[in-house]
C-alpha cells in the first residue's frame, strides 16, 4: 500500500470563531466527524447553543459598522491576502478536504483552485460591479444616481459536498462589498472550512467579526435565519431543506439565494464522438462518488449508439480504481458517510424492484486496507424507464441510469418533464443544430455541449432552474446585487 501523507489536523473538538477568538462551545451535544475512507473519527463538531450563535451575529453586526466604512481599495487587500493564504497552503487544504470528505486529492485540488478563482473574481466584483449609475439632467437642474450600499450581516449555510469551495461562492463577494458573514459549514464535513478559517484568521488578518464560524444543524440554521440582525441568507443543499429555509427567510423578511438539489441528464446523440462522450460521462457520473450537484444521473442514449455506448461506458466504469483519495492513483473515493451509502443502496434496491436491469453493481466493492471505508463502486442500470424512481429522484451517489430515447425531442421532453429539477443538462453531438435546439429548449440553469460537468467559471453566475433553485438573484457575480441595496438620489443644484 502506498504511504499517504495525511495532514495532522485532528482537533478533538471543533471550536467556534466568534469576534476573532476561537471558543469552545458550551454545548453538551457533539457529533463525530469522520474520515470516510478509514471510518476513523477525526474530530467532534458541536451543535452550538442559541446564545453562542447570537454572540456570533452580534459580533458580525458590530464589525459591519466599521468594515463598511473602509474604502473598497482597502477591503480588496483582505481578498489578496486570502488568495495568498490559499496558494501558500494549497496542498494542505486539499488534503484536509479529502481527509474529511473522501473525494480524490485531484478533485480536492480542483475545489481549492475554484475557491481561489472565486476570491479573484470577487476582487473584480468589488472594483467594478458595485458601482452605481448616474444620469445627468433628468429634469432642469436635477440629476439622479443610484448608489449601492452593503446590507449587513449574512448567514452562509453550506452543504457537505464542497466543504471549502461552496462557502467561497459567497464569502469573498459579501466581504469585499462591505458585508460581514456568519458561516455554518455542514456538520458532516465541518473540518476543512474550520481549517481554512484558522489559517485566514492567523495569516490574512481578518478583522474580528468580519468572518465568524458557528457549527450546528437545523436549530443553528433556524437561529441564524430568524435573527433580526441577519439581513439575508445563502443556502446550498437539498431541495427539501432549501424550500424550508426559503420559506423561513420569507417569513422573517430576509433575502435568500437557495441553490438546491439536482437530477442531471446527459444526452448522447448518434453522431457524437463516443470515446470523448464516454470519458466525460464517466467523470460526470462517478467523479466525487456521484456527490456533485452537477453530476450526471440519467444517461440518455439514442437507439443507434445504445449498445456500443453501454458497453464502453460500463467497461470503463468497472475499471475505476477505488480507494483512499490521498493516493494519487485513485479515481473514486468513498461516499461521505455510512448514511449516504445506505441511502444510495436503497435506491439501487428500488431500481431493481421496479424492473431496471442492473448491469454493474458497486454495492459489494471493497478496498484492501480500508475495509471499513464507505466505498461504493460505480453502479449502472440499463433499461431505465422514465417513470421509475431512479430516473426521477436525486440519488446523490455513484449510480447511472441509462434511458433509451429515439430522438432529440423525446430526450428534451423527458429532461423538462420527467424530473422536477433543472440544475444541469448536457448533450454530446457534432451537430450544431442539435446543440442549439438543446440549449434553447432545455430548462436547466447550466447547459453542457460536449461537456459532461457543466460548471460555470467563477465570473459567471451559477444557474439552476425549477426545483434546483429558489430566489431571484444567483450566486457568484450576481451576488453583488444580493449583498447590496440600492438608493436612488435625486439632487437639484442650481448654478
Ligand atoms: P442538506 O440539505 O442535508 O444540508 C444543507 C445544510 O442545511 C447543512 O448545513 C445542514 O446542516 C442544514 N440542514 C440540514 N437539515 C436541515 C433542516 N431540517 N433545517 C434547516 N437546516 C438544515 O444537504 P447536503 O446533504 O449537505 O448536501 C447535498 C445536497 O446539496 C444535494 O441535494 C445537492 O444536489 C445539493 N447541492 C446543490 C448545489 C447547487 O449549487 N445547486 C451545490 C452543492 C450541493
Amino acid at each position: 500500500m502506498p504511504v499517504l501523507s495525511e495532514v495532522a489536523y485532528t482537533p478533538s473538538n471543533l471550536r467556534l470563531l466568534v469576534d476573532g477568538r476561537w471558543v469552545e462551545s458550551r454545548s453538551t451535544e457533539y457529533l463525530p466527524v469522520m474520515n470516510p475512507a478509514t471510518d476513523v473519527q477525526i474530530s467532534r463538531v458541536p451543535l452550538a447553543l442559541k446564545e453562542e450563535i447570537e454572540s456570533a451575529i452580534v459580533s458580525s453586526q458590530s464589525a459591519f459598522s466599521k468594515w463598511k466604512e473602509l474604502p473598497v481599495s482597502q477591503r480588496v487587500q483582505l481578498l489578496f491576502r486570502m488568495k495568498y493564504v490559499f496558494e501558500e497552503h494549497f496542498e494542505e487544504l486539499a488534503r484536509v478536504n479529502t481527509q474529511n470528505h473522501g473525494k480524490t486529492i485531484v478533485e480536492s485540488r480542483g475545489d481549492v483552485r475554484r475557491t481561489i478563482e472565486n476570491v479573484e473574481a470577487a476582487i473584480a466584483a468589488g472594483y467594478t460591479l458595485s458601482k452605481g449609475e448616474h444620469i445627468d439632467l433628468v429634469s432642469e437642474s436635477i440629476d439622479e444616481e443610484t448608489v449601492k450600499e452593503p446590507l449587513g450581516v449574512f448567514a452562509i449555510i453550506c452543504p457537505f459536498n464542497f466543504p471549502i469551495m461552496v462557502p467561497f461562492w459567497f464569502i469573498p463577494y459579501a466581504i469585499v462589498l462591505g458585508c460581514t458573514v456568519v458561516v455554518k459549514p455542514s456538520e458532516v464535513t465541518p473540518l476543512p472550512m474550520t481549517f481554512v478559517a484558522e489559517l485566514l484568521q492567523k495569516e490574512a488578518k481578518i478583522p474580528p467579526g468580519v468572518l465568524n464560524i458557528i457549527h450546528g444543524s437545523k436549530e443553528a440554521v433556524e437561529a441564524l435565519v430568524s435573527h433580526s440582525l441577519v439581513k439575508g441568507v445563502t443556502f446550498v443543499g437539498s431541495t427539501s431543506v432549501g424550500r424550508y429555509v426559503y420559506k423561513l427567510a420569507g417569513e422573517y423578511g430576509k433575502r435568500a439565494i437557495v441553490q438546491a438539489g439536482a437530477k442531471n441528464s446527459i444526452l448522447v446523440m448518434p453522431d457524437a464522438d463516443l470515446s470523448d462522450a464516454v470519458e466525460s460521462c464517466v467523470s460526470s457520473f462517478f467523479g466525487n462518488a456521484g456527490q456533485r450537484c452537477l453530476a450526471g444521473a440519467n444517461l440518455m442514449v439514442a437507439d443507434d449508439v445504445q449498445r456500443d455506448l453501454l458497453q464502453k461506458f460500463t467497461r470503463r466504469s468497472e475499471a475505476i480504481k477505488l480507494g483512499y483519495g490521498l493516493d494519487e492513483s485513485i479515481e473514486m473515493g468513498p461516499m461521505v458517510s455510512k448514511k449516504a451509502k445506505e441511502r444510495t443502496i436503497q435506491y439501487v434496491e428500488k431500481g431493481e424492484s421496479e424492473g431496471a436491469k442492473l448491469v454493474l453493481d458497486g454495492r459489494q466493492s471493497r478496498v484492501t486496507g480500508y475495509e471499513n471505508g464507505y466505498f461504493m463502486g460505480a453502479t449502472v442500470f440499463d433499461g431505465v424507464n422514465p417513470d421509475m424512481t431512479i430516473a426521477k429522484e436525486e440519488i446523490f451517489g455513484p449510480v447511472a441510469s441509462i434511458i433509451q430515447v429515439s430522438n432529440l425531442d423525446e430526450a428534451i421532453e423527458f429532461i423538462n418533464k420527467g424530473t422536477d429539477y433543472g440544475n444541469a443538462a448536457s448533450i454530446f453531438t457534432r451537430n450544431g443544430g442539435y446543440a442549439r435546439e438543446f440549449r434553447r429548449r432545455v430548462q436547466a440553469g447550466n447547459i453542457g455541449i460536449n461537456v459532461g460537468v457543466a460548471a460555470p467559471a467563477a465570473y459567471f453566475p451559477f444557474g439552476g432552474m425549477r426545483e434546483s433553485f429558489l430566489g431571484v438573484l444567483h450566486g457568484q457575480m450576481d451576488s453583488v446585487d444580493f449583498f447590496t441595496d440600492r438608493k436612488v438620489v435625486i439632487a437639484r443644484w442650481k448654478p
